[in-house]
């Protein structure tokens, strides 16, 4: 038998949770480390380790959920702007390998910040890598 993941216990009620959203394929409850108010996962009830890894089905539902909570989140916030985060692999910063959507409110004294260090595209680098992406797409 698999084990199962933190979210799992958290969906079947065996650990506690503020739940705020559930249908068939996912399930929304507030961060327990919050960088802001209303800081909410929003996971897939299937336990993929990462979204490369899941199912049409779920990921369909994923989509159609993050618009309705961020609406839900916003209103009930009051939040000016808010970022959508997904972590892939611990290397990422993914700590519950079982994919989730982190929807992290912004507001106008928020300090919380993403770093982020942008380079310039590389035009050789770039035509290799998209021309084997496209490859990989096309398998
Ligand atoms: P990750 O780092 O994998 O992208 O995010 C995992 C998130 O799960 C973290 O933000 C962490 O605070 C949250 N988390 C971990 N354990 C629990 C828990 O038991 N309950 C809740 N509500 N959140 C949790």
């Amino acid at each position: 038998m698999t084990e199962h993941t933190l979210f799992t216990r958290i969906i079947e009620g065996e650990i506690p949770c503020y739940k705020l959203y559930e249908n068939e394929h996912v399930f929304a409850f507030l961060d327990i480390n919050p960088l802001s108010k209303g800081h909410t996962l929003l996971v897939s009830k299937e336990p993929a380790p990462s979204i490369d890894q899941l199912s049409p089905n779920s990921a369909a539902a994923v989509g159609k959920a993050l618009p309705i909570l961020s609406r839900a989140i916003k209103e009930a916030t009051g939040a000016i702007a808010y970022n959508i985060i997904q972590n892939n692999g611990r290397e990422a910063g993914m700590t519950v390998p079982h994919v989730h959507f982190h929807i992290i409110p912004k507001y106008v004294e928020s300090k919380h910040t993403f770093a982020w260090e942008p380079k310039s595209l590389d035009a050789t680098e770039a035509e290799t890598i998209a021309e084997a992406i496209q490859l990989s797409l096309n398998e």
